[in-house]
């Protein structure tokens, strides 16, 4: 789907206007400015080009970088509530109506007990104030999470439709939704968990056609059409769905 070449925070000494990651591109031929839903402002250079003029580039295009990024921001939806240094007080899961509400104590222990789950009360035992720790523990109850409801609901999606594939895995990816093997190994993300059921049926009907074409020919959009006759504006909302992803999942380790 989407590709992914985040490479490295790029600093300078003088504050740039924006924050921005730099990839150095062999294919690049002049410098491109992209913005992206997970890693902001995006500068591509080609190889070569001195990097201590990319403020410069920036304040001259500083119309553009505000409109993108204004772009990303109308479509976000409402956030939900986070504690003082920025963990989910609430975790709404869009594809499977589900709210949990996350309640920290700080006991010391590390593991995360779910308790009453009948009522979706997540409680994790861990000090609130180790942000990193917590968010950890988070993300590894979200896999578990993932694992155990997109798995099933691929597995029957791919036998009602008659694809065959070896396996399937759930991933915390940056930002690929998913992705199928030449061995027909399928993995999906995890952040899917945050999309709306339609995208994620069209994520996943997306990668089983890869099981028959392992590219994007005309072929592929064809079988893509028969499995879902939405792809096309499945397949261009997907170009925001990263809307649906809290700022917590997303952030850097
Ligand atoms: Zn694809």
């Amino acid at each position: 789907m989407f590709s992914s070449f985040f490479t490295h925070n790029h600093s300078v000494p003088e504050s740039p206007p924006f924050p921005y990651t730099v990839k150095v591109s062999t294919r690049a031929k002049s410098v491109r400015l992209k913005m992206t839903p997970h890693g902001g402002l995006l500068v591509v250079l080609p190889v070569g080009f001195n990097k201590k003029h990319i403020p410069d580039l920036l304040h001259r295009h500083e119309a553009w970088i505000k409109k993108a990024a204004g772009r990303f921001d109308q479509h976000r939806p409402e956030p939900l509530p986070l504690t003082e240094n920025g963990l989910p007080c609430t975790i709404r899961f869009f594809c499977l109506d589900e709210e949990w509400s996350v309640v920290y104590n700080n006991k010391g222990r590390t593991v995360v007990d779910v308790s009453d789950a009948s009522q979706k009360r997540l409680l994790l035992s861990a000090d609130v104030d180790d942000a990193d720790r917590c968010r950890r523990q988070l993300l590894s109850w979200l896999k578990r999470q993932a694992a155990s409801h997109l798995i099933p609901s691929f597995e029957k999606l791919a036998a009602s439709h008659d694809f065959k594939y070896s396996e399937a895995l759930v991933w915390l990816q940056h930002s690929r939704w998913g992705s199928c093997s030449s061995g027909g190994i399928i993995t999906l993300n995890t952040k899917l968990l945050f999309l709306p059921d339609y995208l994620v049926r069209y994520i996943m009907i997306h990668e089983l056609c890869h099981t028959v074409h392992m590219n994007h020919s005309k072929a592929f959009w064809a079988l893509v059409s028969r499995h879902d006759p939405l792809w096309r504006s499945n397949n261009r909302e997907m170009k925001s769905a990263w809307k649906y992803v809290p700022p917590w999942v997303s952030v850097s380790p």
